[in-house]
Formats: structure tokens, sequence, C-alpha cells
């Protein structure tokens, strides 16, 4: 009798690798990344962003999860691009590749007609040295320096000293070849840049220069975007499947929603958002849930520095210890190579031992613990709270060919690592989630600032 009551549990105890193959063969990312990419592209506090989340909640309720909710955190300002328009007017007359950066002012009425002050290097010393007032600045070439913890704070500073010294506006040049555009913004954050604050194609950012060195260079420049008056709220989508078990520990599974607006946000990050979504669909359709419980998270306002999985941490700090483990996707669909655990390696052995088998078989086993792109997503707020935290990893030699361009589109995603990488989430997920036995620690602030201190 207890022999076969024992095999009555192995079957419909669904293993984790059972979950991985029927993922693999009927889950739903592709459908969920083409659903998602068809609202359009999800910049935080946007229109299509709110679209997208009242989506992504009716998915997760379809798909039979009930504990579903919208969890608001406020950004300073909302953002939509609507148009920009800038040509050279002389010496010669030609059109210049232009679109605002994000969160910049609109310019004044009927646009700006003025003269271009091209600087060699972002110093002071470079502006004092310039005329600048009513002109419009050309920035040179390269990103201002930027790091995630004085994230935008140069060039804020920078683009102060530029207003105060009268300047119009700052044409800030794409370091992409061909004239391409990425869209980001003049620093990380949702405050209004105190310039108007356009990017411009490195091609036509030279052309500019060039002529400069004969004389003098006028443009026209119109940038045209919907701000909100106010702050704005913004809503995070959090939706738990409750474990059998141990309801009240829980594994967050997360991606971000939003994107930038050049393109759809395909892989940035329409499939990771599908992928969470599928991991979810496929759990709740086991017969029984895990022991533990999951909870699964799409996050606003990552691309302006990670805001709603910082709010999420913030807003649930009281019962992060609770949380056994972090997943986060956000790595598009390149071939997908495992897991990173940043700085951890007791995260690595502890994974390794739960689920490598399942990983091997869908040829996605490799696990590291580089911090390269651990503070470059939603596991930031994670890593740091001390929560052992695995950031999906895929092949990103093609990557930048679409990373916030107008490339990233449904067309470019392959939907086999798509469908490997839901696989991969779901199988993790649940495999940490149905443990009898624990997974990794967490660390106290002290080891977080040595693993830290090792970037
Ligand atoms: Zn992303």
């Amino acid at each position: 009798m207890r022999r076969l009551a024992g095999i009555a549990v192995l079957l419909v105890a669904a293993s984790s690798l059972d979950l991985a193959r029927s993922s693999i063969s009927h889950g739903r990312s592709l459908e969920y990344a083409t659903e998602l990419t068809a609202i359009g592209p999800r910049v935080t506090g946007s229109r299509p962003y709110g679209r997208a989340a009242e989506w992504s909640a009716a998915q997760f309720r379809a798909m039979g999860v009930t504990r579903v909710a919208l969890e608001p955190f406020t950004i300073e300002r909302g953002w939509e691009r609507v148009s920009a328009r800038a040509r050279i007017a002389a010496p010669v007359d030609r059109p210049l590749r232009v679109e605002s950066l994000g969160w910049s002012p609109s310019t004044p009425e009927n646009g700006l007609y003025a003269d271009v002050v091209a600087l060699e290097s972002f110093s002071l010393d470079a502006v004092a040295a310039r005329s600048l007032r009513g002109r419009i600045v050309l920035l040179p070439e390269g990103d201002p320096p930027r790091n995630p913890v004085t994230a935008g704070k140069t060039t804020n500073a920078f683009a102060v000293r530029l207003r105060a010294a009268g300047a119009l506006a700052i044409l800030v040049p794409d370091g992409e070849a061909d004239n391409l555009l990425t869209a980001r913004g003049l620093s990380f954050g949702t405050a209004l840049s105190v310039l108007p604050a356009g990017q411009i194609g490195g091609d036509d950012a030279r052309a500019i220069r060039e002529l400069l060195a004969r004389g003098p260079v006028r443009i026209s420049l119109e940038l045209i975007n919907r701000i909100t008056p106010a702050a704005a709220i913004v809503n995070n989508v959090i939706a738990e499947i409750r474990g059998r078990d141990r309801p009240d520990e829980w594994i967050v599974v997360g991606a971000h929603l939003d994107s930038w607006d050049f393109g759809t946000g395909a892989q940035d990050n329409a499939t990771g958002a599908a992928m969470v979504l599928e991991a979810a669909r496929a759990i709740a359709s086991l017969e029984q849930p895990p022991r533990r419980s999951i909870r699964f998270a799409l996050w606003g306002g990552e691309e302006q520095g990670q805001i709603g999985s910082t709010a999420y941490a913030r807003e649930h700090a009281s019962e992060q210890d609770r949380v056994v483990a972090y997943l986060n996707t956000d790595a598009g669909t390149g071939r997908v190579i495992g897991w990173t655990a940043p700085g951890r390696a007791d995260v690595v052995r502890a994974a390794k031992t739960l689920i490598q088998g399942v990983l091997d078989e869908l040829g996605a086993g490799t696990f590291d613990e580089s911090l390269r792109y651990g503070f470059q997503s939603d596991g930031a707020p994670f890593i740091l709270a001390g929560i052992p935290t695995l950031d999906l990893n895929a092949d990103d030699t093609k990557y930048e060919e679409i990373h916030h361009k107008a490339a990233d589109t449904i067309d470019r995603v392959d939907a086999r690592n798509l469908a490997v990488g839901a696989a991969a989430v779901a199988a993790t997920a649940h495999a940490i989630a149905d443990s009898a036995r624990g997974f990794a620690p967490h660390l106290d602030r002290r080891a977080v600032e040595r693993m830290m201190n090792r970037r």
C-alpha cells in the first residue's frame, strides 16, 4: 500500500524537468511577447505602459492565478515623446537626425533657431572658455561619465552649468555608426532635464563640426514632448501562486515591463516579461503548487534606473527576509547560457544542486558569478538586500544591434531561445520553490559591502 501511495505521489508531483519539457513543447512565450510588443513601446508612465500592465494582470488571472495586484510607485514626471525636428539652416540647408533624450523638456513654441557651439570636452573649463549665451551646445562624442552610484549626476551638473552660461539646448551625439540613434536619457531618473536635450546622429554631429571649422553654423531645432505637470503613478504588476507547504516563504521571479520607445522593446524586455508570464502559466497549470510561494513581478521604471523594483524592495522591506531567491530575466534572445549569480559562489552551488541536470538538457547549464551585469537590471535591489539572486544569461554578441534601437522589434526575436529561456526560468523557480531543503543564505550588510568592493 505504502509503495503504491508513493508511486501515486510521484505521478502527480511534476518534476522540474517535466515542467521544462512541457514549457518548450506547449509554452506560450512567443504569444506573450508578440501581444506585448503589439501594445507598442512601453515607456515608464506612458499610456501604453499602463495598458501593458493591465494586459499582464489579465494574463495572470486568465491562467488561474488569483492573487494579482497592481502595486503603484511614483515617478517625478511622466514623459512621452511627440516629435523632433532639426535642420542645418546656414551655411548649408540639410536635415539632421535628431530625437529628444528621455525626460527632456520641449523647446519653446516654434522651436529654436540659433548658432551652434561645439564643446571639445566635458570639463567646466571648456564651458567657461566659450560664449554659450543664446546658443545650442553640441557636446563631445562619447557618453559623459556615469556609474550606478552617481548615476546621471555628472551630466546633470554639467547641464546646470550650461544653462547658467545661457545655453538654450543641448545636442548629444550618438556613438553608433551610420547615424543610428540609441534611446536614452541625458541622465537616469525621471526628473526633467534642466535644458531641452536632443540626441543627434554621430555622422550629423561630425558634419556640424566640419562646418564649424569654416565658420558659424545655425540650426533650427524643435523638440516636442508630452510631460505630466506633476508626479505620476506607475504600477508594477505582482502575481502570486501560494505555496502548498510553506506559503510564507517565496521566490520572486521578475522582469521589466517598461521599454524605450524606438522599436517596440521586444528583446528589451517583452521577451523577459513573456518568460515570467510563461513560467507562471506553466507552474499554475501543475496538479499541485510547489512547497513555497512564487511571486511573479513585472517592473516599471527599469530603464530609468530600476525604479519599480527598487520601490518594491523598499515597500516590502519588512518581509524581504522571506524571499528565498530572486530570479531576473532581461537578456534578450541570444542563445541561453545559464544563470549568473552576481558575486555569489554559494548561490551558484545551491542552484547547481537543484537544477543542473534540467538546465543541461536545455543546453543552458553554465553558471557564473560575474558582477558584470548584476547591477544593470532589476536584480540590483535584491542583490543589495543580500538576497540570493540569479540573472538569466544569454549570448549578447548581437544584443547591441537592437539594444534601445528601432530594430528592437518582434521579428528579431529568436522563438526557440525565448522558449528555452522561459523553460529555464520556470524550471529553476519551481525547483527552488519545491525543494525540501533551504537554498542559500541572505548576506548581511557587511557582506554585501565586501561584495560590492570587489566590483
Ligand atoms: Zn532591459
